[in-house]
């Protein structure tokens, strides 16, 4: 039977980082396994593919931290590697006052995380980067950007297989046993034993670390978010990025618009509850899934709370129905109709969920005995990418070490 030192399960963008910076930092025999037959098959290669500059993050906090170091690292390994990737910067757009003072507080966050942010105070200076786009005041960073989520993630693996490190794909991890020397795992492709386990599992993060008794006060509560497209006539309506001002709550909701590196122009997502945690059309229901989600302390501590009730049942409408979804984007490109969308893809955050209800909004990992659980890559974890997976890896190897 094959032996590791350390195996990661799960193939996404934080798995082959970690992956990657393991193998480059140590001289331990590293795998990854993916139960999919191809990396990126979820959360990493179902994105908006933006790389939010920190902005959006409190200061001080790791997302502020990773968020604005791995913007700056990704669009040097994007040059360095040739994976597609447009600088075109990002307008965040405030449609009345309330709007225009967290512009304020962005701005003010911005300066300190050290990211170029500016503040755009009429009509005429919107136009001028988006002619399409109309506001009271906009927030303008510069340094926001695009990348081919799916070609970064292949070139992770590409540098981790220069490395040294064995990728198992069609690999599911169903099972661990405690051995003298650390786990055997049981996989849909027979047993791999292995010194460590790095868990970047995304959306069952929570359920592997289960099989080693760690995160029991948390649960993923999977999210799905739809995505329209513009038809190709349409897409002058945006040259870059158009965002709407984020409540500061639920800063993860709101219909924006991002030109991707292939020219297309996605429209979304919205947020909605899944039936499962691959469940990515409106009418897939995995029961033991929803059933985990709904008898969750957490979830129903979640939903307890009237703003987030009414919140669920508008990102439902605009599931449903599409002059919903319409309406929301024309708040911030009016000359939008119905005719100009196409439905296009879907994607499922992971969204962890402590059992008082709170939505966990930091990057979460968890030590146990010879293994490490990232319980929450949290959005923009493709954005942080870079800088959590060495965050994790030297985490990694002092635990190993101990
Ligand atoms: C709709 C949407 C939009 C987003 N937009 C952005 C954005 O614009 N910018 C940004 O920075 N971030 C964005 N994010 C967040 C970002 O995509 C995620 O934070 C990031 O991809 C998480 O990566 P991951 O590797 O942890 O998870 P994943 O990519 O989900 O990878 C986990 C992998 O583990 C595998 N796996 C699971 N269980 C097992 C098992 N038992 N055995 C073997 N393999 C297993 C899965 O098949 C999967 O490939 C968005 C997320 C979503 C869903």
């Amino acid at each position: 039977m094959v032996t590791h030192d350390i195996t990661v399960v799960g193939g996404g963008c934080i798995g082959c980082s970690i992956a990657r910076s393991l193998a480059d930092r140590s001289d331990l025999d590293v795998a990854v396994v993916e139960k999919e037959h191809q990396l990126a098959a979820h959360q990493s290669g179902r994105n908006s593919g933006v790389l939010h500059p920190g902005f959006n993050y409190e200061p001080d906090s790791l997302k502020a931290q990773f968020a604005t170091e791995g913007t700056a690292r990704m669009k040097t390994y994007a040059a360095e590697r040739n994976i597609p990737l447009d600088e075109c910067g990002v307008l965040v757009v405030a449609l009345d006052a309330v709007e225009e003072e967290r512009l304020n507080t962005l701005h003010a966050q911005a300066r300190e995380n050290g990211v170029e942010t500016e503040i755009l105070e009429d009509e005429a200076e919107i136009e001028a980067h988006e002619p399409h786009t109309s506001g009271r005041a906009a927030l303008y960073a510069p340094g926001a950007a695009s990348i081919d989520a799916v070609q970064y993630v292949h070139s992770l693996a590409r540098d981790a297989v220069s490395l040294g490190v064995d990728f198992y794909v069609d690999t599911c991890v169903e099972g661990v046993s405690r051995t003298s020397e650390g786990y055997r795992l049981h996989t849909s492709s027979g047993d791999l034993r292995t010194r460590y386990v790095v868990n970047a599992a995304g959306l069952h993060a929570d359920s592997v670390a289960s099989a080693f008794d760690v995160g029991e006060d948390l649960q993923v509560v999977p999210f799905r978010g739809e995505y329209y497209e513009l038809v190709p006539d349409r897409r002058e309506l945006c040259q870059s990025m158009i965002y709407p001002a984020p409540d500061p709550e639920l800063p993860f909701l709101g219909v924006h618009y991002t030109r991707r590196t292939d020219g297309k122009v996605i429209v979304g997502p919205n947020a909605v509850l899944a039936f499962g945690r691959e469940a990515y059309e409106n009418t897939d229901v995995n029961v033991g899934d929803l059933v985990e989600t709904l008898s969750y302390r957490g979830f129903q501590r979640l939903i307890a709370s009237p703003k987030i009730l009414r919140v669920a049942w508008d990102e439902l409408h605009k599931s449903y129905r599409k002059e919903r979804f319409v309406e929301a984007a024309r708040k911030l490109v009016p000359g939008v109709r119905g005719a100009d969308f196409r439905k296009s893809y879907a994607g499922i955050r992971a969204q962890l969920v402590s059992a008082d209800g709170s939505l966990v909004k930091d990057p979460v990992f968890e030590h146990a005995s010879d293994s490490t659980h990232v319980l929450n890559a949290v959005s923009p974890g493709l954005t942080c990418s870079l800088p959590f997976g060495d965050h994790v890896s030297k985490a990694v190897i002092e635990n190993f070490d101990r």
